[in-house]
Order: C-alpha cells, then structure tokens, then sequence
C-alpha cells in the first residue's frame, strides 16, 4: 500500500466529503475534522448515498461500502490528525483560513507527515511557506464530484521533494484516478485554459455575436465539449469563475486574462448559476431557461 496508509482531511465540505470517500473506498483510514459538527453530520449522510449510489449501478459490492464507512471517523479537534501520514487541507477558499489550519496543525505532527492542500488557486509555495516542511508540501487538486472525476493536479512548490511527490503520486494511483503534475502557477492547468474558455464565452454573448443558446449549441456540436461553457459557468458558479478570472489577472498581470464585465454584471446581481437557481439560464422552472 506504499509508505501512506492513513489520512487526515481537513473541512468536511463539498470537496472534503469526496476526497473521504475516495480515500476511504481505496483503503485508506480517514480521519475528518471541520469546525462545524453540522458539517461533519452532513458529509457522513452524503457519503453514505453517494457509496449506495455506486452499489445501486454496480460499481461496488455492499460489503465494499461498509467497510469504507467503517474506515472514516471524524473528530472537531484539529491537532487529532497530526500523526497522520498524509494530511489533505480542504477548507474555505481563504487564504488566511488555511494558513491558521496549517500554523494550528505544524505542532502537532508527525515528523514524516506529508501536507497538501486542495485549493483551487492559492499559492502553494506561499502556503507551504508557513508550515516547518516546505519540502514536504504538495498541492493535491481534486476535480468535482470527486467520486466521478478522474484527475487530480499534483503542484509542486518551489520547494517540494521529489520523495513528496512520488508518495503522492502513489496515492493517486491507488484512487484509481490520473495525475497531471503542474507547477506552481495561477490556477494550475485546469482552470487556466477552462477558465479563460468561459470567460471568452461570456465576451462572445456581451458583445452579441451569440446568445445563450448558440453559444452552448456552438461549443457542444461543434467542439465536442459534453457541456456548453455556459451551462458550465453556471455548473461551477459564476462567482468561482470570477475569482479565478481575477486570480490570473492579478497573478500574471496580462490584459487578456480582464473579467468580462458581463460576468461582473451577473455575480453583482447575484445570479450566481445553478446554486441561486439564476446564471446564464433560469432554474427556476421545469427546464432550463436562457436569459439572453
Ligand atoms: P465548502 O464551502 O463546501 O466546504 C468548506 C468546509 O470547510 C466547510 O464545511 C467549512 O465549515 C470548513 N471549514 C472552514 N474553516 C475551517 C477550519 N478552520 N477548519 C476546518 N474546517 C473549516 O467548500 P468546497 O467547495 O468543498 O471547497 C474546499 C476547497 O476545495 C477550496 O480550497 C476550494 O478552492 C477547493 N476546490 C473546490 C472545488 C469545487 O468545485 N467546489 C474544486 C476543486 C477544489
């Protein structure tokens, strides 16, 4: 099973919960932490279907999902997952959220704990800056659903071992799941060229060569995407396309990476997507609506 055998995972949210069922299902013991119990609650009842999902379709046996479940505990004190071999931190997209979890966490642990962090956009250097083990630090980025997707971005920081990197490799390996390793760049690979993509998408409806609908129409029969880049928009959240839109603006200072100001508009209004029930189409009714 390699050198890690045992998981701590930090925020129990909707990113938090997936990674416990991954990790859970391949074996691995897991110990979840978050500061709300509420939170803990929640992920253990969305694991729990999601597990019966896959033994509906036949993906798992039943016995598979008991004892996966019998593999994942949970505790609201931080310091518990210090001797952990691997530590996943998978809290709110805050810079100094994380940053207090890993200076609460650096006490406490093992001395060949290995730390990473799920975010989407932070630094990972920065990050592992603040911790006593830069060189044990990775980036350990998980698509959503974790349970579907089957890629996660390894980053390296620009201190990080090469030991570090192949345990983690190893790991991922062991999910079942591909790793594409990155450097340590805003957004990493996935969300620099996807982001980008919605973002266009959003000038090419602000400027009117297209609507909502022969936008997506164009971009699913005419690029094979499975989705058009604005019912994806609206999938992912427009606000969460907007930040990592003013994360590469910012980090690599290039006018090309400028936030359609039609994106602004829609987060200012707080048409957010699927989770508001409004973004690029109205959720409200039986079917999806356009609203340009
Ligand atoms: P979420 O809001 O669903 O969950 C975050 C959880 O962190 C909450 O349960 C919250 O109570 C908990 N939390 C906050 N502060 C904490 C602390 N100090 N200690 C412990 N727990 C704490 O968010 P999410 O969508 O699961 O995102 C989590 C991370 O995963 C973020 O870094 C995000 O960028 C990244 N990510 C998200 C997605 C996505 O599509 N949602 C995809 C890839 C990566």
């Amino acid at each position: 099973m390699g050198s890690i055998k045992t998981v701590g995972i930090v925020g129990a949210g909707q990113m938090g919960n997936g990674i416990a069922h991954v990790f859970a299902l391949a074996g691995y013991e897991v110990l979840l932490t978050d500061i709300s119990q509420e939170s803990l609650e929640k992920a253990r009842t969305t694991i729990t279907r999601n597990l019966d999902r896959q033994v509906t379709r036949g993906a798992i046996e039943e016995a598979d999902k008991t004892a996966a479940l019998g593999r994942i505990d949970s505790t609201l004190t931080l310091s518990d997952l210090g001797k952990r071999d691997l530590i996943i931190e998978a809290a709110t997209e805050k810079e100094s959220v994380k940053t207090a979890i890993f200076e609460d966490l650096v006490p406490h642990l093992g001395p060949e704990t290995i730390l990473t962090s799920n975010t989407s956009s932070i630094s990972i250097t920065r990050l592992a800056s603040r911790t006593d083990r830069p060189e044990k630090f990775l980036g350990f980025h998980f698509m959503n659903p974790v349970p579907v997707m089957q890629l996660v971005e390894l980053i390296r920081g620009i201190a990080t071992d090469e030991p570090t990197f192949t345990a983690c490799l190893e790991v991922v390996e062991r999910l079942g799941k591909t790793a594409a390793t990155a450097e340590d760049y805003p957004a990493f690979i996935v969300n620099r060229v996807l982001i980008p993509m919605i973002n266009e998408a959003v000038y090419t409806l602000y400027e009117g060569v297209g609507s909502v609908q022969s936008i997506d129409t164009s971009m699913k029969l005419g690029a094979n995407h499975p989705m058009g880049p604005l019912e994806l928009a609206d999938f992912i959240g427009l606000d969460t396309c907007l930040s990592i839109m003013n994360v590469l603006h910012d980090g690599l200072a290039d006018t090309k990476y400028r936030p359609c100001p039609l994106l602004v508009k829609y987060v200012e209004a707080g048409w957010l997507g699927r989770k508001t029930k409004r973004g690029f189409y109205d959720y409200r009714g039986e079917e999806p609506v356009p609203t340009r």
